[in-house]
């Protein structure tokens, strides 16, 4: 049995393929012959980078979603003049083609790492768009995910955004890394494609081409040659179609919130198409994204109306921008900040750039005003009671009447009765409150065991919150990716959570494990996870008291 982390629950079982061969590093010395055309070697590579960029845009316009984001930023990664003209420099002083496009690429990366946050994310895209301008310029087969005719589980070191982008989920029915981490690309496709998938299983590189595995997605396993029983099991829970009746509750009928979180129209459809209550979490930075200005009041407020409109009556929290460390934005942060996670991020960039949040505000109340939707606006990142209140006064001022504030900053939770009273709800980041409780980056795969929503010491600040919430008669909901995991929804139900937001896709088996267990039991489960000593521990002690997730494959 292999041990990773679990990033995307459910569990599938198929011959493992391996991805091909990632493209060498050409040797250093690779340099063009004495008579060699130099035009013309310079003319081949602009051929093949638009041959890959012409590949790209096709599979963007084949995919879906996130994927599609996820094809269409690395077609312009392929599209962008830098690379193609610092390998043509190199070219014409006499470096072989193939070299040239690794050393130009290692150039643009270096400038991106330099900038940091998600610039610095971006170095993989490059990385991507250099293997693929040298496999075209070598005459070998593009690199990324083969195609198969039958059902198979994927296993490769790591896997480029390109990569998972263009999975088709009717054959790949599993992910496994030997690297990456719980918020790494791979994780994030895995969970809005509903592929179970498990992240540095380091091992799964040795596991033999064509081997049968079961792929544990929530226990995080991959298991080689797993036993004909299990094998039937797995596929007997898989072919039960789950549905959504659209209301979410305990067996005993205690109602917890099931909604969708959504990051733009395209998600806001899917998710009403999903039998989602409403929207939980709407991150409007998609509309600022790779921009060096903000955009108007009139754009955002038609983007904002196109979210709300496919949940008309329904409620929609929407959340203000969340700049910052993981979402740099050039005109709104700083990204040569020492320390992004802890610098001037969320709602902190209020102070420098207020008109930020007015105009967003402004927006919002557009877009809510032309809509039936019920609209709660919250803030992210929010750290003291004065924070909430002058957040609060601002959602007022603009004549939109639910303020909140995300639960995020271990102070917040700590001290939420205060918080609480300046606003009517609170949702609970857990991806972020795990981050800053346990003091380790979301982004570091290495630290993925201690970035792990079930640790303990982060439930405990969940539960904290709840009862503040319980006690002053505030709805507290959890819009962190723990809500989708089914098990952990469960634990947070017995801490006292009242909405559960997450990817549209685990609803329908967040929805059914709930209604398997009682109010009371939630509680006794969440007792389970808060005595363990650690976030294994705590997944495996709730896991082993919950049957029903092994009859429903998950
Ligand atoms: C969170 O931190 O849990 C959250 C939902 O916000 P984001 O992932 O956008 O930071
Ligand atoms: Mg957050």
């Amino acid at each position: 049995m292999i041990n990773g982390i679990g990033v995307s629950p459910g569990r599938a079982v198929a011959p493992l393929v391996h991805m091909p061969e990632p493209v060498t590093e050409p040797p250093p010395d690779a340099e063009l012959p004495a008579d060699a055309d130099r035009e013309h070697e310079s003319a081949r590579i602009a051929t093949a980078t638009e041959q890959v960029r012409q590949d790209l845009d096709a599979k963007a316009a084949r995919a879906h979603g996130d994927g599609q984001a996820v094809l269409e930023a690395t077609a312009l990664m392929a599209a962008d003049p830098t690379l193609l003209a610092a390998a043509q420099k190199r070219v014409a002083a006499g470096t072989a083609a193939t070299r040239a496009v690794w050393e130009a690429a290692e150039e643009v990366a270096a400038m991106l790492e330099s900038l940091g946050g998600y610039m610095a994310e971006r170095v993989r895209d490059v990385a991507d768009v250099r293997d693929r301008i040298i496999a075209q310029l070598s005459g070998l087969p593009a690199p990324g995910v083969p195609v198969r005719s039958e059902s198979f589980v994927l296993a490769a070191r790591d896997l480029a955004p390109a990569d998972t982008a263009t999975l088709d989920p009717a054959t790949c029915v599993a992910l496994v890394t030997a690297e990456g981490g719980p918020t790494s690309h791979t994780a994030i496709l895995a969970r809005s494609l509903g592929l179970p998938a498990v992240v540095a299983a380091s091992g799964v590189l040795d596991i033999a081409e064509s081997t049968v595995v079961l792929v544990d997605g929530a226990a995080g396993t991959v298991e080689p040659d797993p036993p004909e029983q299990k094998v039937r099991q797995v596929q007997a829970a898989r072919q039960r179609q789950r549905h959504f009746d659209g209301t979410g509750r305990t067996s005993d009928g205690h109602r917890v919130q099931l909604l969708a979180n959504v990051g733009d129209p395209a998600g806001a459809v899917a998710a009403a198409e999903a039998g989602a209550e409403g929207i939980g979490l709407f991150r409007t930075e998609f509309c600022f994204l790779g921009r060096t200005t903000e955009p108007d009041v009139d754009h955002q407020a038609e983007q904002y109306a196109a979210v709300l409109e496919p949940f008309a009556g329904r409620k929609v929290v929407v959340r203000t921008l969340d700049a910052g460390a993981d979402k740099p934005l050039p005109f709104l942060t700083d990204t040569s900040e020492a320390n992004p996670a802890l610098g001037v991020r969320g709602y902190r960039t209020v102070v420098a750039h207020p008109e930020v949040l007015e105009h967003q505000l402004e927006a919002i109340a557009v877009a809510a005003g032309r809509s039936s939707a019920d609209v709660w606006v919250m803030a992210p990142m929010v750290a003291t009671p004065d924070e909430a209140e002058s957040f609060a006064a601002a959602v007022g001022r603009h004549g939109l009447d639910t303020p909140g504030i995300m639960v995020e900053v271990p102070a917040a939770a700590l001290r939420a009765e205060l918080l609480m009273r300046h606003v009517s709800f609170v949702s609970i980041g857990t991806n972020d409150l795990t981050q800053y409780t346990m003091a380790a980056d979301r982004l570091h795969g290495e630290l993925a065991e201690l970035n792990d929503p079930w640790q303990p010491a982060a439930l405990q600040l969940v539960g904290r919150t709840a009862e503040a919430g319980e006690r002053h008669d505030r709805p507290v909901g959890v819009c962190g990716e723990a809500a989708a995991d089914p098990a952990l929804a469960v634990v947070l139900v017995g801490l006292g959570v009242t909405s559960l937001s997450m990817t549209a896709r685990a609803i329908p088996d967040v929805a059914e494990v709930l209604l398997s267990v009682s109010r009371e039991e939630c509680g006794r489960l969440a007792e389970v996870a808060l005595e363990a000593a650690d976030a294994r521990a705590a997944r495996a002690e709730v896991r082993s008291q919950l049957p029903v997730l092994e009859e429903l494959g998950l």
